[in-house]
């Protein structure tokens, strides 16, 4: 029979292989630099760090409207951005519905229907003054209504404004669309419907969350994502970027917003501190080997990761250490469990209010576990979880424990604690590569810096956003990484509508690069 020490061996055993040690992020710090540098001097690799002729950053003085097409998920989004030169935006927003008719259908048909919408939206969401096009062009192109088009695929950038199509993710699969200039096919459409607007600029949207961040805030040196996947884009001087080899870009000198594509760090796995839950994940999912980072770190994966662990502990044999052995349909499927459901158990345990905040470690031992000795705090703590759990995995009232609710909360923040940490990792190593920080030598102290200004990185994503503590703990493996006195300065802030002022400012800067 299973044993009490046993079973807590069981937790403890699982515990441990989600830590990670100052040690680890260290050498993930080092390994992740060496991708940084072979993907800036070679094409055609996993870590693609993508020129993106983006050559500057905006200080929020920038003013103009334009048109933004946001493209890369379940809905189109056209929106009109106005800046108004003094760090604030106001913006006009329409969503489309793209069918999965569309979505797999014909490329010219695609953009027919985005080239349509775009057309819709000037005469009935924009402005009165964009129904007459020339109000609303900058001056020196009066006739023209300029967008910028944030399209979240991978796609080859050869310049501000052109990029070839690599591959379709997220259930699209247009036909002829694969190895053709995307702003191209976008144009193309318009200019079929004679439409006075014209395409300028193609952005990431880690690149709109960088430039939007820099704008509203004055400046900005990475924006990432922390949302379904993960991503980020920085900023690098041009002679490091040594691929562009003899471009007019790299003859150009100066700075580039390079896109690292970092959900794809480590595909190899020999560094990541991978579990038998994340092989487990890697090996059912649709891209098996590829975006190793990603599936740690990021929302579509984290409720997977969990989900696993819980049927482990459903499992467990002899005796079952969790819901009495039993699952529901909503644990037995397959991505059933969301991580914005983690996200509830977490604020349930943290409460509304900071003096409600409990120490896990007041929870006893889950083998050693008894409602009868639970502080009155914590125990209510415990039951808000508990009815989270019942209302969201399926559960009758009478077959989810306090125990239950204690071993759920640790298993989510578990996921979430290491997710979290790998991206402070990320954030260091932008740190690191632009010559901001040094890693700590092996005393684990850090050299002492000089430097006193703000460094500003933008923000997007659910993650970040709403998951409980999810940015404390990104500044706890950062300030272990770069120290306390760099980490002090980062100063780490919403890129609110990224892709859409994003993508107005990058039409901005095309117009002033040519
Ligand atoms: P996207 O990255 O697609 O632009 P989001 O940033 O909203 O969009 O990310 C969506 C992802 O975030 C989904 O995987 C979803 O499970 C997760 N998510 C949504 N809400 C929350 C939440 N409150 N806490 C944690 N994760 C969330």
């Amino acid at each position: 029979a299973l044993t009490y020490n046993d079973a807590q061996r069981l937790f403890d055993d699982i515990d441990r292989q989600f830590q990670l040690s100052q040690e680890t992020l260290v050498e993930l710090s080092k390994a992740f630099l060496h991708e940084f540098s072979v993907g800036l001097g070679d094409y055609n690799h996993p870590m693609a760090m993508i020129p993106t002729f983006v050559t500057g950053v905006p200080n929020g003085t920038e003013t103009g409207t334009f048109l933004a097409l946001d493209l890369g998920g379940t809905n189109m989004r056209v929106c009109e951005v106005v800046l108004n030169g003094d760090k604030t935006f106001s913006l006009r927003q329409q969503k489309y519905k793209v069918s999965d008719a569309l979505k797999t259908g014909e490329a010219t048909v695609l953009f027919d229907y985005l080239a349509d919408s775009v057309d819709a939206f000037l005469t009935t969401h924009a402005a009165s003054a964009y129904t007459s096009p020339g109000q609303a062009a900058v001056d020196n192109n009066p006739d023209v209504v300029h967008l910028g088009l944030t399209f979240s695929f991978p796609v080859e950038q050869t310049a501000l404004d052109s990029g070839k199509i690599l591959t379709w993710t997220k259930g699209f699969a247009a036909k002829n669309a694969i190895g053709n200039d995307v702003v191209k096919l976008l144009q193309d459409a318009f200019d079929r419907k004679h439409m006075h607007v014209k395409c300028v600029a193609l952005v990431n949207d880690t690149v709109g969350a960088l430039l939007s961040r820099a704008y509203t805030s004055g400046g900005c040196i990475l924006g990432a994502i922390f949302g379904t996947g993960t991503n980020g884009a920085y900023v690098e001087e041009v002679a490091k970027i040594t691929k562009l080899k003899n471009s007019s870009a790299a003859a150009r000198g100066g700075h580039m917003v390079v896109n690292t594509e970092w959900g794809a760090f480590n595909n190899s796995r020999s560094h990541l501190p991978c579990t038998p839950f994340d092989n487990s994940l890697d090996r059912l999912s649709i891209n098996p080997s590829y975006q190793a980072f990603e599936k740690l770190i990021s929302g579509m994966y984290l409720g997977e990761i969990t989900r696993n662990i819980l049927v482990s502990l459903i499992d467990a044999a002899p005796k079952a250490l969790l819901f009495g052995g039993k699952a529901t349909a909503i644990l037995n499927k397959h991505y059933g469990v969301d991580s914005s459901v983690m996200s509830d158990v977490e604020a349930a345990w943290e409460g509304k209010d900071a003096s409600e905040a409990a120490d896990p470690d007041s929870i006893p031992t889950f083998t050693a576990f008894d409602d009868s000795k639970l502080l009155p705090a914590v125990k209510s703590k415990l039951e808000r979880i508990r009815l989270v759990i019942v209302k969201q995995f399926g559960y009758k009232d009478t077959e989810v424990t306090l125990r239950d609710a204690a071993i759920v909360r640790w298993a989510c923040s578990l996921v979430a604690r290491r997710a979290a940490l790998l991206s402070g990792v990320a954030v260091a190593v932008v740190l690191l590569q632009t010559g901001r920080a040094d890693l700590p030598d092996k005393s684990g102290k850090h050299a002492k810096r000089t430097e006193t200004e703000e460094i500003g990185v933008g923000v997007d994503g659910s993650l970040i956003e709403h998951y409980p503590n999810f940015e404390r703990t990104t500044r706890e493996s950062l300030r272990a990484l770069v120290g306390p006195d760099v980490e002090k300065r980062v100063v780490i802030g919403m890129a609110k509508d990224g892709s859409g002022v994003g993508a107005a400012l990058c039409a901005l800067q095309a117009l002033k690069q040519h």
